[in-house]
């Protein structure tokens, strides 16, 4: 009786401590309302943003990262679309992890990443692939640099009413850049210079984790005297004060706040004693890991 007693005492509270987990979500999920192109942001684990991408027109829907699969069915359900596709960004668990079981009650879903170590993938895609959600075109680049089979998903809508939104994983942050696990800085430059860097200034960047107040903080180390820098800290300490996510950022303000994408500028070539950007991309990338 005592053993029973004392097991059913533990069931409860560890039934306590998920309902506390849930409830402390690290964000509020909101939804950025287009004409044709909506995202639904959806906090999951410690700080990760899992998006739910809705064509208005046909109700066809996306879903990227989805490692925390209860929220996102329910987003999904509560949202009345239908899902037709799982956008992995890399294989890390904390991104590909609920692939599996999204799979499990979504039995045709076609689940697509860059490399056969995303949890459940059925489709590989390459850079420049290209598909359809309902109206919207998808657009597949591939930044291998935090893991050698990251992809970015670029989304467009048609008829040109939204501004087109890029889905960065771990490449792209608010104000930073992933950590280089598989990667060169040679690849991290060419992934926030060349491909993302050459994206409309007005495309909004969803990235894979609320990590923007501590990037803008060592942005400020970099760049004391940024005072785009110094205005995008006091809103975004606001934003989260208030459980606000600080995503979407766009291409074009991160060319201003985020010195992994301003390697370019005498700025950042001063602060790092580097040449030449790739240089400085590397010595900012080590900074940033000790900071
Ligand atoms: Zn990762």
């Amino acid at each position: 009786m005592t053993l029973l007693l004392s097991k059913m005492i533990l069931m409860k509270t560890n039934f306590s401590i998920v309902k506390n987990l849930i409830n402390k979500m690290h964000s509020n999920a909101s939804m950025i309302s287009g004409q044709n192109l909506s995202v639904k942001i959806l906090p999951a684990l410690e700080d990760n943003f899992m998006y739910l991408i809705i064509d208005e027109k046909t109700k066809d829907a996306a879903i990227v990262d989805p490692v925390n699969p209860k929220i996102a069915c329910d987003a999904i359900d509560e949202s009345k679309v239908n899902l037709k596709k799982i956008l992995t960004t890399h294989h890390h668990w904390d991104h590909a992890g609920g692939n599996k079981s999204m799979h499990e009650k979504y039995k045709n879903i076609e689940i697509l990443g860059g490399d056969d170590r995303v949890e459940a993938i059925n489709q590989i895609v390459s850079h420049d692939d290209t598909f359809n959600i309902g109206s919207l075109n998808i657009k597949c680049l591939a930044t291998p640099c935090h893991t050698s089979g990251h992809i970015c998903y670029l989304v467009t809508d048609n008829s040109g009413s939204d501004p087109p939104a890029v889905f960065t994983g771990d490449t792209l942050f608010i104000g930073g850049c992933g950590r280089f696990f598989e990667g060169t800085p040679d690849q991290m430059f060419k992934a926030l210079n060349d491909i993302l860097g050459s994206l409309p200034d007005e495309t909004r960047v969803y990235c894979g984790h609320e990590y923007t107040c501590k990037n803008l903080q060592f942005g400020l180390t970099v760049e004391p005297n940024n005072e785009e820098i110094k205005n995008t800290l006091k809103w975004a300490r606001e934003k989260r004060n208030e459980k606000s996510p600080t995503v979407p950022s766009t291409i074009g303000k991160e060319k201003k706040i985020n010195p992994f994408m301003r390697v370019n500028t005498q700025s950042i070539l001063t602060h790092t004693s580097a040449h030449d950007p790739i240089k400085a991309m590397g010595i900012l990338r080590k900074e940033k890991d000790n900071f």
